[in-house]
């Protein structure tokens, strides 16, 4: 099977059980991207959304992956990046390289857990703006109702 070149992108609630070849599921609900391996090998690769694994980038017409695709659990072992819908392939990676990204991305990990749990760093950071005013048309009535007593 040749090496696609090229996927298209679906925003899906649910990731379908059955995928198509050069199809990019994408579950924002549930944080998740799944497709076909672009090699044509037919495993299925989940990549989920979060901190510490892969961001989505979506430009309106196109959407991107970051980090790089590396699928070193599957015979292929293909490695690829998937920009604005295009599949770039990446060399193959070493048994070494494979062991220094899994160590990296495990201290990643740990580094992002560890000031997430530290009050004032990253918990702060996350937390959504709260509206500073409320509807000034509540208060008017409420106003009323206190006046009227
Ligand atoms: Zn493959």
């Amino acid at each position: 099977m040749p090496a696609r070149m090229k996927v298209t992108h679906q925003f899906v609630e649910f990731v379908p059980e059955q995928l198509q070849d050069g199809v990019l599921y994408v579950s924002v609900v549930y944080a998740t991207v799944a497709h076909k391996c672009c090699c044509g090998c037919g495993y299925e690769v989940v990549t989920p959304l979060t901190p510490t694994d892969w961001k989505l980038l979506f430009d309106g017409e196109t959407v991107s992956l970051e980090p790089s695709i590396g699928n070193w659990s599957f015979p292929c072992e293909s490695h690829y990046w998937i920009r604005r819908n295009k599949v770039q392939w990446a060399g193959k990676w070493t048994r070494q390289q494979i062991q220094v990204g899994r160590e990296r991305d495990a201290v990643q990990k740990r580094r992002y857990l560890q000031a997430a749990e530290q009050p004032g760093t990253a918990a702060k950071v996350a937390a959504p703006p709260k509206p500073s005013v409320p509807p000034s048309s509540f208060w008017r009535t409420l106003a009323r109702r206190f006046r009227g007593r």
